[in-house]
């Protein structure tokens, strides 16, 4: 039986959902019982269905995002043999949940897809807290959209999300959570990630 606990990280748009969904349909196709799940503050697309952004889509289990939520479907969750959580990072940052998921990770394949940092280039405390755990982590990197004054494109790796405001970046004080596409959001390497703050 599959065990552990795996980790796909990354920045928007390098490819996490699509990845979970194909490591969820290679268990299927090997004839595991496999479940995905996602956290209620995601309204992306559909509700009950996790659409990558190249467009695989599988149905899901919508939980509260917090240990209450996924204990309440525990037993649900036991019936299968690989689980995966899509968006990881929205959900409440709870030992409780982790010492679960952990526990969880020991008698089944738990694979969790998640963003490394937030819009601000901070660590969510759910993703730090159980990613030392990992068996395996995959990183993944977006492709750089940063265009200068002349229209030429940066494309180097990318590994932060770049959230904009009417096309600008947003500052610090922005919300940690808003949920949006490539309108209010971009994949950009270090150098060209760009966080405003408000004068003092
Ligand atoms: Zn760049």
């Amino acid at each position: 039986m599959p065990e552990g606990l795996r980790a796909i990280v990354g920045p928007m748009f390098s490819g996490k959902t699509t990845e979970l969904l194909r490591v969820l349909r290679k268990y299927a196709i090997a004839g595991y019982r496999v479940i995905l799940v996602k956290p209620s503050t995601d309204t992306r697309y559909s509700v009950q269905k996790v659409v990558s952004h190249d467009g695989l889509e599988m149905e899901a289990l919508v939980v509260e995002p917090s240990y209450a939520g996924i204990s309440r479907v525990a037993d649900l969750l036991l019936e299968h043999d690989v689980i995966g959580i899509d968006e990881f990072q929205f959900f409440e940052h709870s030992r409780e949940l982790s010492r679960f998921l952990l526990e969880l990770s020991e008698r089944r394949l738990v694979i969790v897809a998640a963003l490394n940092l937030d819009f601000r280039g901070e660590p969510w405390e759910i993703v730090k807290e159980i990613l030392p755990y990992a068996d395996d982590i995959r990183v993944l990197r977006a492709v750089c959209t940063y265009t200068d004054e002349r229209g030429r494109k940066c494309g180097r790796p990318a590994t932060r999300t770049q959230r904009l405001l009417d096309g600008r970046p947003a500052p610090y004080e922005s919300p940690r959570v808003m949920v949006g596409g490539r309108e209010s959001y971009e994949a950009r390497c270090k150098r060209h990630h760009v966080v405003p703050k408000a004068p003092r």
